[in-house]
C-alpha cells in the first residue's frame, strides 16, 4: 500500500486531500496542531501532532518522517494567512508566516525527499496560491512566502530529479474553507465569486483530486511546475 504524509489534514483542503487519497487506497499520515482539531477526519490512518511555530514540534515531525519504513508522497498543505498593510506587519507576523508557510515545508520536504531517495523515489506537492502568480493589496506577507514556495518547488525538482522524485506546486484560487471565510467577509466572497470566470469558488475536493493525480503513478513526467486551479481567475 502506498503512503502519503499530508500536513494540515484536519480541515479544509487538507481534509479533502486525505479523503481522496484514502478512498483511492493509500495509507494516510496526517498532521495537525492539536488532537482536538482532528476528531472529525476519519480518512487519516495515523496522526502526528506538530505546531510549526514550535521548533521542537517541527524537529519531532521530521524525526517521525525519518523513522518511516518508506514514503511515496508528501503534501505540504498546512498554511495560514495574515492580511495586513505592509507598514503594519510586525517582525512576529513575518516570522510566524515564514515558519508555517515556507520554513516548515522546506525542512519537511528535505526529510521526505531523503526518505523517498532510499527507495524508488516519490512525489512532493506544495500548496501555494494564486497570490504567488498575481497579487493584491495587503498580501505582501502571503505573496512573499507563497512565491517562495514556488522557488522551493523548482529548485527541489532539479536537486532530486536523479532520485526519481517529482516536485510540483498547486496554486488554488478561492476555495470554500475556513481560511477563506476568515480572510474575506461574506460580501467580499460574493463579489470575488463574480470575478471568477466559472462564477463560483472551488470546493476543496476539486483541489484534492489534482494533488492525487500529481502524486499518482499517472504522473511520470510533470515536475517543477505550478498548476493554477482558479476557475480562470488569473487569466482575465
Ligand atoms: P484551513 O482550512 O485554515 O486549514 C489550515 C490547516 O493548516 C489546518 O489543518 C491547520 O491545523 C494547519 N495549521 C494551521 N496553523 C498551523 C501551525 N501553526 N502548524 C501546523 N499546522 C497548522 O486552510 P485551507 O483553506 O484548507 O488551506 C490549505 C492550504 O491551501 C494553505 O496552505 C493555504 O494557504 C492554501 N490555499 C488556500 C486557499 C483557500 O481559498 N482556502 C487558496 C489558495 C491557497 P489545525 O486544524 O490543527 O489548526
Amino acid at each position: 500500500m502506498k503512503n502519503v504524509i499530508i500536513t494540515g489534514a484536519s480541515r479544509g483542503i487538507g481534509y479533502a486531500i486525505a479523503e481522496v487519497f484514502k478512498l483511492n487506497g493509500w495509507y494516510v499520515i496526517g498532521t495537525a496542531t492539536h488532537k482536538n482539531s482532528t476528531n472529525e477526519n476519519k480518512y487519516v490512518d495515523q496522526w502526528i501532532y506538530a505546531d510549526f511555530n514550535i521548533d521542537s514540534d517541527l524537529d519531532y515531525l521530521c524525526q517521525e518522517i525519518g523513522n518511516l519504513s518508506d514514503l511515496d508522497a508528501c503534501v505540504n498543505n498546512a498554511g495560514i494567512n495574515i492580511i495586513k498593510r505592509q507598514n503594519l506587519v510586525s517582525k512576529d507576523d513575518y516570522s510566524l508566516m515564514n515558519k508555517i508557510n515556507l520554513r516548515s515545508p522546506y525542512f519537511i520536504s528535505a526529510k521526505a525527499a531523503k526518505k523517498m531517495s532510499e527507495y524508488n523515489g516519490g512525489k512532493i506537492v506544495n500548496l501555494s496560491s494564486i497570490w504567488s502568480v498575481v497579487t493584491k493589496e495587503h498580501r505582501t506577507l502571503y505573496s512573499t512566502f507563497k512565491t517562495g514556495l514556488l522557488g522551493l518547488t523548482r529548485s527541489m525538482s532539479i536537486e532530486w530529479a536523479n532520485q526519481n522524485i517529482l516536485v510540483n506546486a498547486i496554486s488554488p484560487g478561492f476555495v470554500n474553507t475556513e481560511l477563506t471565510q476568515k480572510s474575506l467577509s461574506s460580501e467580499q466572497q460574493q463579489d470575488m465569486a463574480k470575478k471568477v470566470p466559472l462564477g463560483r469558488f472551488a470546493e476543496p475536493s476539486e483541489i484534492a483530486k489534482a494533488v492525487l493525480f500529481l502524486c499518482s503513478e499517472k504522473n511520470t513526467y510533470i515536475t517543477g511546475q505550478n498548476i493554477v486551479i482558479d476557475g480562470g481567475f488569473t487569466i482575465r
